[in-house]
């Protein structure tokens, strides 16, 4: 590691409970602190849930799950929130160490290895199927509850588009009881504050990028302020057709600038609290 190589500061995230915007490192208090000091509204029971910690690093999320609801609920919150462009497939994934590797997938397969262990001598074939099982992951339902996929504190990973991924880790932070209204399974407590991105050519805020590759730096795409996206594209790819297809909004999330990912104004309203 060089020196040159500074460590950037984490991005402050914004409370959808309070509307404050706190560093990183004080998230955990202060969403505790308005979780409890939440009021329950008519209709609101109170449901053991876990409380999350999603990140694609420097782009972080604060979730709150019913313990009873499914990873496809999850699957569809990250989708809307961070990760939908045009419906790829998307799985969580469990590593424990001396455990099989879970794979949680919308069509589990049962690995089925008789007709590859018949190749092999019988008193073989228990010791290499075990060796062999060890190592391919088990594929379980997306309908597994999250109380169970998260169970003893496990960690999982969360991939989107299987061509082009988009990876995230969800943390449990801590188990809680919290009043849920009624069909709602996914509350967003928190995400980190939009990234001051600059303009490559003038130092303004950047409000859109470019999606060719050849044009980033190794530092990620390129960004543009309104005024110079407009002048990029003849200026920087005049065999192009002259026009701005390359061109793509800016948006807070992991996602961006694949698959020409484009965030909505108002993804996340389904999941904030009133
Ligand atoms: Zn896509
Ligand atoms: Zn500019
Ligand atoms: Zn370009």
């Amino acid at each position: 590691m060089t020196e040159k190589r500074k460590r950037q500061t984490p991005l402050p995230v914004q409370s959808r409970l309070t509307g404050e915007t706190v560093a990183r490192n004080q998230v955990k208090r202060h969403l505790g602190k308005a979780l409890a000091a939440r009021e329950v509204t008519l209709g609101e029971t109170p449901v053991p849930s876990l409380w999350l910690a999603v990140e694609a690093s420097p782009f972080v999320l604060h979730a709150l799950v019913r313990s009873d609801a499914e990873l496809s609920d999850l699957d569809r919150f990250l989708r809307d929130v961070w990760m939908e462009c045009c419906g790829h497939l998307s799985q969580f994934e469990s590593r424990v160490k001396d455990e099989r590797p879970v794979q949680y997938v919308i069509e589990p397969d049962e690995v089925d290895a008789t007709a590859f262990l018949a190749e092999f001598p019988p008193e073989w074939r228990e010791e290499i199927g075990r060796r062999l099982l060890s190592h391919t992951p088990v594929e379980k339902s997306l309908a597994t509850p999250v109380s169970e996929a998260f169970s003893a504190g496990r960690t999982l990973t969360y991939e989107y588009d299987m061509g082009t991924t988009t990876a995230c880790t969800l943390k449990v932070v801590a188990e809680v009881d919290a009043p849920w209204p009624a069909k709602k399974k996914v509350r967003l407590l928190a995400r980190n504050e939009r990234p001051a991105w600059v303009c490559r050519d003038c130092g303004e805020p950047a409000t859109q990028l470019c999606t060719l590759r050849d044009c980033g730096d190794g530092d990620g795409a390129a960004m543009f302020c309104a005024r110079h996206a407009k002048t990029h594209p003849k200026k920087a790819h005049p065999d192009e057709g002259g026009d701005d297809w390359m061109m793509a909004k800016l948006s807070n999330s992991p996602r961006d600038p694949s698959c020409g990912y484009e965030e909505g104004p108002r993804d996340e309203e389904p999941y904030v609290w009133p």
